[in-house]
């Protein structure tokens, strides 16, 4: 079914490793718009290096890694933006209100994109019911550990990304948390390509192609 697509993420013999150490041997896989992808794998294989060659956080050694076919180390912060969200498994708060952890002060995201982002991943009601709302300062006890997880998503998605990318973003939760996070990360993915970094499979419904990293 996707014959006649170009891929929107793709390694091509990519080799890649931290001073000396191997990390990456000649790598090649194609995902294209509109899959979902789980990265297995055992611990230090390379699955988490492989979001930061996609993040163009480092360059491969040789081969290329590739979004929407340019090199991803070559992309504006900007332009990653635009191009894919990034979750991991613990939420990095920046200094400001509830608004900035999903705008990282990008203007470009107005209220009712912060708005639709939160709804998104049911964080809303919560969010007006603070005292001063989506300028509520942040502190580490506003939210539980699931929310705060659920606002990593809806800052990932305010910008409207194509790609999501998703680092074991379900590792540190109870299961009743978990399975809130995987009903926001279900909405989330709407429209949108995946790739998830995962021991376990989101979804059980064959929808979920599975790429194995040997490292
Ligand atoms: P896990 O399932 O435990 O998260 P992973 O498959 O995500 O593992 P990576 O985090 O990609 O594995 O790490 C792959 C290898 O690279 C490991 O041997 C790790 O120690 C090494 N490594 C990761 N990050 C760095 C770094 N910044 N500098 C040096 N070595 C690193
Ligand atoms: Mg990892």
């Amino acid at each position: 079914i996707f014959e006649n697509t170009e891929p929107c993420v793709e390694f091509k013999d990519v080799t890649f490793g931290y001073d000396n150490h191997i990390v990456l041997n000649d790598m090649n896989f194609a995902i294209y718009p509109g899959e979902q992808v789980t990265l297995t794998g055992r611990t230090g294989a390379g699955k988490s290096t492989i979001f930061k060659l996609l993040l163009g956080l480092y360059r491969p050694n040789s081969g290329e890694a590739l979004i929407e076919g340019e090199a991803a180390y070559r992309l504006s912060d900007k332009e990653k933006r635009k191009k894919f969200g990034y979750v991991e498994q613990s939420f990095h708060m920046v200094p400001g209100t509830v608004r900035d952890q999903i705008t990282l002060f990008d203007p470009a995201i107005g209220d009712e994109a912060v708005q639709a982002a939160a709804k998104l991943v049911g964080l809303h009601g919560t969010i007006v019911s603070l005292d001063d709302g989506y300028d509520t300062l942040c502190k580490p006890e506003i939210f539980s550990q699931g929310q705060w997880q659920l606002l990593s998503i809806a800052r990932a998605v305010a910008g409207e990304p194509r790609i999501l990318l998703l680092d074991e973003i379900t590792a540190n939760l109870d299961a009743e948390t978990e399975e809130m996070v995987l009903r926001a990360l279900k909405s989330a993915s709407e429209g949108r390509t995946v790739i998830s970094i995962s021991h376990r499979v989101y979804q059980k419904d064959g929808t979920w192609r599975l790429i194995t990293v040997y490292g």
